[in-house]
């Protein structure tokens, strides 16, 4: 298949490599050159600009930081949606806010494309393994066109229903994750100060009641789960930035349904203190840090 690939980041390049291994000619597009030139010593073709990138594309796919640059690089000012052949599939994998693939979406259902937006949860490695998780929104036929590509991307595809639902399952699982994450850290902190040792805690807790991802597979001290970031100086990962943008849409959408989510309130407003003590790039299981330093 003809594929047009426009952001070639840290989860785009991976993404389009895969999609080349799978015998896809890709052409694509970013606007960072180094990441042009890793595309190009994968086997994907570097365009000019965006529009030649989708120019003779069957499908287009996105992989762009905030809903600010899937707008733009859509529907803003020499956007791609009047570039992109007719017929042709569009997907957008970015993590963006609710109403802005709404909105893109209905642009491009304006020009006769039946959108979808994929967002995917996996992280870098998951990208490079071709492993995702896509939550794929958007009608039952665009869905079942767009599968055979996903599935070189990915391991785990679960249609979500209508324009949007992929975002929100992104969001929803994002916030479910960080308040669980929050709650594993402020645990394990008390039981350094009650004079527990981690160990024993984790072999309680990740076989009772309290057991969670963010204590098997992702415990935030070092020690239990020797592949966790904890272990090596909380290096990602998924960053804490990247959480705290993922909690601020979730809030966002919560504001705009009158959604009641007060602990994912105060998860984003403990993400926003991690990242002003500087820890944003760190991964987000360094909460850990900031809740056993807190003063009492
Ligand atoms: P990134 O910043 O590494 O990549 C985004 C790329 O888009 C950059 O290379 C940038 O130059 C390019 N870009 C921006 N505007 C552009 C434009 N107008 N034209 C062409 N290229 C443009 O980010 P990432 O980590 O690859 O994440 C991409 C998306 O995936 C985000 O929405 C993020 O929230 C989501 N996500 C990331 C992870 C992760 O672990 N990194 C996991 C799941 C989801």
């Amino acid at each position: 298949m003809k594929i047009g690939f426009i952001g070639l980041g840290n989860m785009g390049g991976p993404m389009a490599a895969n999609l080349i291994k799978a015998g896809h000619t890709v052409r694509g597009y970013d606007l960072v050159p180094r990441a042009l030139q890793v595309f190009a010593e994968n086997g994907g073709i570097p365009t000019q600009g965006a529009r030649e990138a989708v120019a003779d594309a069957e499908l287009v796919l996105t992989m762009l930081p905030a809903g600010m640059h899937v707008r733009e690089v859509y529907a803003g000012e020499g956007g791609i949606l009047d570039a992109i052949p007719r017929g042709a599939q569009v997907v957008d994998s970015s993590t963006i806010d609710v109403e802005s693939a709404r909105a893109v979406a209905a642009a491009a259902a304006e020009r006769g494309f039946d959108m979808l937006d994929a967002p995917v949860s996996g992280g870098v490695g998951g990208a490079a393994a071709a492993t995702l998780t896509f939550m794929v929104g958007g009608s039952e036929a665009a869905f079942r066109r767009a599968l055979p590509v996903l599935q070189a991307m990915g391991k785990t595809i679960v249609h979500t229903g209508p324009s949007g639902n992929g975002q929100a399952a992104k969001i929803c699982n994002n916030m479910i994750l960080a308040i669980s994450m929050i709650g594993v850290c402020e645990g394990f902190a008390l039981a350094e100060r009650l004079g527990l040792d981690w160990q024993k805690l984790f072999d309680i807790t990740s076989q009772s009641s309290s057991q969670c991802w963010a204590i098997t597979s992702y415990c935030p001290v070092p020690g239990p789960v020797p592949a966790s970031p904890a272990n090596r100086d909380y290096q990602p990962g998924f960053t804490a930035d990247m959480m705290l943008k993922d909690l601020k849409l979730a809030q966002q959408a919560a504001q705009s349904t009158g959604a009641a989510t007060p602990l994912g309130a105060e998860a984003a407003a403990l993400y926003q203190m991690l990242a002003n003590a500087g820890m944003g790039p760190k991964d987000f299981s360094a909460m850990f840090r900031l809740l056993r330093t807190a003063p009492a």
